[in-house]
């Protein structure tokens, strides 16, 4: 890997697993099914890793960490502002990336 591409991916993507399928998968057209990547997501060494960076990144669009971006919006309305992020609100994740059963939307 060049320095460049070191400097531009973290450490824990080199374990991800959507970096084995079609991409798209985790960046849907509006409506379009989640599914297939949340259950992708659930079975990712780096699930909590990604949904971190996502969070800390402010990333907006696509699945992170099993997490759509309706559902990170959801996640963080939960939040008090004047919190830090931390493994225990990280961890509150959990109750949207597994849920492969919901059918929702991006
Ligand atoms: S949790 Fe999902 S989006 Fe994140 S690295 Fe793993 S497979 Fe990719």
């Amino acid at each position: 890997m060049s320095l460049l591409l070191a400097l531009q991916y973290p450490e824990w993507s080199n374990e991800a697993l959507c970096a084995q399928v079609d991409p798209d998968l985790w960046f849907p057209d509006k409506g379009g099914s989640t599914r297939e990547a949340k259950a992708i997501c659930a079975t990712c060494p780096v699930a909590t890793d990604c949904l971190e960076y996502a969070i800390e990144h402010n990333e907006h669009f696509g699945i992170w960490g099993g997490v759509s971006e309706r559902d990170r919006r959801h996640l963080l309305d939960q939040i008090p502002t004047d919190d830090t992020p931390d493994d225990t609100w990280f961890a509150a994740g959990d109750d949207f990336t597994y849920d492969t059963d919901l059918g929702d939307t991006a």
